[in-house]
């Protein structure tokens, strides 16, 4: 069994931009290694948009050295950046955006989302590179909601969306650079489930909805977070409400992190590269909207 370490709880909500009320449910710089291959969680709303003419969001700005990963609950989201990848994403899609050597790219509520307000809720979770792939070309994965497959938990405890790994038997559409799992769990309340999960690998349980208590020891309500210890090769879930829940687990990357706001490298030497690479114009640039 994978014990639980610590739970994260109580994280107050900040703005990203003016489109994305977010609560920082983890990051490297609290958790530290404990969290590895992941670096940081950002959940977004359930927050309530009135229509507007023009769209929230995150204007341009770089990344280098990792991935962002961002899933969709509810409302529409719209990215573009200077690789050329362009594009909307709405419930239950994934977008899988490797920044690599580097990209600039904006984040923006989709037009049409914009104009008709509702409901935004949204996760966007940063995915650390080894350095042997941090300078790897950039890469855009659009998982619609569609190709990433869903299986029934044992016992009817409910269902999961395998965004990532493998999970009995179906195997998410995301590629990524090191072993991620990343699963979207729906559970019935009175369910339990037991996942494995490889010895030796990161885990965490983040709560969207309802109540669980992990491995028959630990309480979590909306918003927390478990650490699973790393030793250990399976947790258990049991709902006592109707809930909704992302696993992540993944191999550790035991290597040094220096992390700049946009930037995570291995040494400040890379982060002073990657912000003159930056000022220089080096990461590309944002093509003319169509
Ligand atoms: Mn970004």
């Amino acid at each position: 069994m994978k014990a639980v370490e610590t739970v994260l709880r109580n994280r107050r909500p900040h703005w990203v931009g003016d489109g994305f009320p977010v609560r920082t449910l983890f990051s490297h710089a609290t958790a530290g290694g404990a969290i590895s291959p992941f670096l940081l969680l950002h959940y977004a709303g359930p927050h309530e948009f009135p229509p507007a003419t023009h769209p929230r969001g995150v204007e341009e700005h770089p990344h280098r050295g990792f991935e962002t990963v961002t899933i969709v609950y509810q409302g529409e989201l719209e990215h573009r950046d200077s690789a050329g990848n362009h594009g909307s994403i709405g419930p239950g899609d994934v977008q899988w955006m490797t920044a690599g050597a580097g990209v600039l790219h904006e984040e923006f509520h989709s037009q049409r989302f914009a104009e008709s307000g509702g409901t935004l809720e949204m996760v966007q979770l940063w995915v650390n590179l080894p350095a042997r792939v941090k300078m790897t070309p950039p890469r855009y994965q659009e998982l619609r909601a569609a190709e990433i497959p869903t299986v029934d938990l044992p016992a009817g405890a409910g269902t999961a969306r395998v965004i990532a790994g493998d999970l009995q038997g179906a195997k998410g559409p995301a590629q990524t650079f090191t072993p991620v799992y990343l699963w979207d769990l729906r559970l019935k309340n009175g369910g339990t489930t037991e996942l494995s999960l490889p010895d030796g690998y990161a885990a965490a349980v983040v709560v969207q909805r309802g109540q669980l208590v992990l491995n028959d020891a630990e309480s979590l309500k909306p918003m927390d977070v478990a650490l699973f210890r790393r030793s250990g090769d399976r947790i258990t879930i049991a709902a006592e409400e109707d809930a909704t829940a992302l696993l992540l687990s993944g191999e550790p990357i035991d290597e040094p992190v220096a992390a700049h706001g946009p930037f995570v490298m291995n040494t400040h030497e890379e982060i002073r590269q990657a912000i003159d690479d930056y000022q220089a114009g080096r990461f590309g640039r944002m093509r003319a909207e169509a």
